[in-house]
């Protein structure tokens, strides 16, 4: 019931004329190897990239935003307002990634605060959660994501939670090589949504949930076989177009 959603993060990476080429082979290996019925595919372009990317990527590929101010338009310098880039063609947008939670300050509160803005902008805000390694030695990961959560939704009514997508990047997994075992990740994703039955059932039922971290065309398909992993938000991988196509397929 719930359709697969495979995202490419692809950070602070690319150029125009790698951005072109990216897109050209994604759409490619998506038209000859992947049915789209069967699973959603967006990327996540330096913002400078996403009209650009917009551009190319027809409607087969969704575009977001990696980040946005929670703040409307206004004197606030340096910073995108989800009202741009909503206007730049964007679906959605990543907040509480675990890179700007811990380089750039994106507490939990202002992870709230850019949720509501996302939501304010018709944005889908990918809601990301994740322990860190020390966290989840000391058995503390499945309180962490959970606390992460009720702070990023408290707030929200049920119409609103029932718009996010959730991302699942335990912060030892990201970039490192090192992925969560499919039986650790479908215990977090389980545990998520559980958190989320108790705002409401369907919400929960619906809500999909992705697996982030060192995922790849190696790994991609045992993951995604996981009752509760919905797909994926993939960063290094994304990159490839091969990788990330292959990954697209074992959605
Ligand atoms: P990775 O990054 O796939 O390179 O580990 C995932 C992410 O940070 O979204």
């Amino acid at each position: 019931m719930r359709k697969a959603l495979v995202a490419g993060n692809w950070k602070m990476n690319g150029r125009a004329k790698v951005n072109g080429e990216l897109v050209a082979q994604v759409l490619a290996g998506l038209d000859a190897q992947v049915d789209s019925d069967s699973v959603d595919v967006m990327v996540f372009p330096p913002s400078l990239y996403i009209s650009q990317v917009k551009g190319l990527a027809g409607k087969e590929i969704g575009v977001g935003a990696q980040n946005l101010c929670e703040f409307a338009d206004g004197a606030f310098t340096g910073e995108l307002s989800a009202g741009m880039l909503s206007d730049a063609g964007c679906n959605a947008v990543l907040v509480g990634h675990s890179e700007r939670r811990s380089m750039f300050g994106d507490s939990d509160a202002r992870v709230a605060a850019k949720v509501k803005a996302a939501l304010a902008a018709d944005l889908t805000p990918v809601l990301c959660l994740g322990e860190s390694l020390e966290q989840r030695d000391s058995g503390e990961a499945l309180n962490v994501v959970a606390e992460q959560l009720r702070l990023a939704t408290e707030d929200l009514t049920v119409e609103q939670i029932a718009r996010l997508v959730f991302a699942y990047e335990p912060v030892w997994a990201i970039g490192t090589g090192r992925t969560a075992t499919p039986e650790q990740a479908q215990e977090v994703h389980a545990y998520l949504r559980g958190q989320l039955q108790q705002v409401d059932a369907e919400v929960a039922a619906k809500a999909r949930i992705l697996y982030g971290g060192s995922c790849n065309p190696a790994n991609a398909a045992e993951l995604f076989a996981q009752a509760d992993i919905d797909g994926g938000l993939i960063g290094g991988a994304s990159l490839k177009a091969n990788d990330f196509v292959a990954i697209c397929q074992a959605a």
